[in-house]
């Protein structure tokens, strides 16, 4: 065969592959977007463990008419312009490849109303041809995405889709991750007509524990110890629950670089030397933790769906993260031992 150029929508289908794994990975996406768009209340419903529909409605910023089509297509963001722009990345998104990869294995129809946009516009996409269609319709202001019969064209791929409760689960998992992540913004998620997590915004000056309780149990929020570390520009904060031979059968281990969840085995490493000093490798151990850095110290761009990250001093933040945990559990079990000794 000779060398021919894919066409936009195949080249986005490939795409898809990466970024578009399962309906979780649509919630992710457009959450992401949703709070990169500066919402406060993000609503999730979701047909069918998302086999059948995913809708996410916002009262973000929201899209200009004219832009509608733009944000289908693929390397459109509004979020980079330039090299040093993406040294330096403070938003979710970035590759301007969500909307465009989901629009091309499900129908899509995206429907905004910016503030200062008299009438709301509603952009459809499907087919194979990538058009797209642009009309008038009734919004709020803010954005809704609507992802119906994910990959319905692309059969192999729907054939991975497994039963409904297990995509839900992972849906679930989606939005109690990043909800942790934002105390400020309101999140409800509806499964089949049914509401199903309700996370309220959290003021300032309100106590997050509530959703951490909400989130992670009860007893997570009762046996945590709560961590406070700086070392220069470093900040380690967050819940921890000390290790115990008890097991529990939750265990929540979380992780957020800069405000996204991360797995990371620089980090893990970090964590587990701390906790080893205390117990054995067996006992569980559960934690939200939240390291601030400066957004130039690390790179995102290293994976597409950017589970990954890799730091520029990577051996400062595993002894900075040590040395935090080590210090808190230290402190805690000194104090166990005092109290137990009385
Ligand atoms: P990226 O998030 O990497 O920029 P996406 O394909 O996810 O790429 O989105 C493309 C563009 O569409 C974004 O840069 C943004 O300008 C716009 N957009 C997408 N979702 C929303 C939303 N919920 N509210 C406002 N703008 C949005
Ligand atoms: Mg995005």
């Amino acid at each position: 065969m000779p060398i021919q150029i894919l066409p936009a929508r195949l080249a986005n289908q490939i795409a898809a592959g990466e970024v578009v794994e399962r309906p979780a990975s649509v919630v992710k996406e457009l959450i992401e977007n949703s709070l990169d768009s500066g919402a406060t209340q993000i609503d999730i419903e979701i047909e069918k463990g998302g086999h059948k529909r995913i809708v996410l409605r916002d009262n973000g910023s929201g899209i200009v008419k004219d832009e509608l089509a733009l944000a289908l297509s693929r390397h459109a963001t509004s979020k980079i312009t330039c090299l040093d722009d993406l040294e330096a990345i403070c938003s979710l998104g970035f590759r301007g490849e969500a909307l465009a990869s989901i629009s091309s294995v499900a129908r899509l129809t995206l429907s905004s109303k910016p503030k200062a946009q008299q009438q709301a516009w509603q952009a459809h996409c499907e087919g194979r041809d990538m058009q797209v269609e642009i009309n008038p319709v009734a919004h709020p202001d803010g954005t809704s995405v609507d992802v119906a019969d994910l990959f319905f064209n692309t059969p192999a791929r729907r054939k991975f889709l497994k039963t409904e409760k297990t995509e839900f689960s992972h849906i679930d998992e989606v939005v109690r991750r990043i909800a942790l992540s934002r105390f400020d913004v309101s999140f409800n998620l509806k499964h089949n007509g049914k509401l199903l997590r309700k996370y309220p915004a959290i003021s300032e000056q309100g106590n997050p524990i509530k959703r951490v309780t909400a989130i992670c149990s009860k007893e997570f929020a009762q046996q945590s110890i709560e961590l406070n570390s700086q070392y220069q520009e470093f900040e380690l904060k967050g819940w921890l629950v000390p290790p115990s031979d008890i097991q529990t059968n939750s265990e929540f281990q979380y992780f957020y670089v800069n405000g996204r969840v991360m797995r990371d085995k620089l980090i893990n490493h970090a964590i587990r030397q701390a906790i080893e000093n205390f117990s054995d490798v067996e006992s569980s151990f559960s934690y939200v933790l939240y390291l601030t850095i400066n957004a130039d110290q690390v790179d995102v761009n290293v994976h597409p769906a950017k589970h990954e990250v890799r730091f520029h001093q990577a051996r400062l933040v595993h002894d900075f993260i040590y040395r935090a945990l080590a210090d808190a559990l230290k402190q805690y079990f000194e104090h166990e031992q005092a109290t137990t000794n009385i």
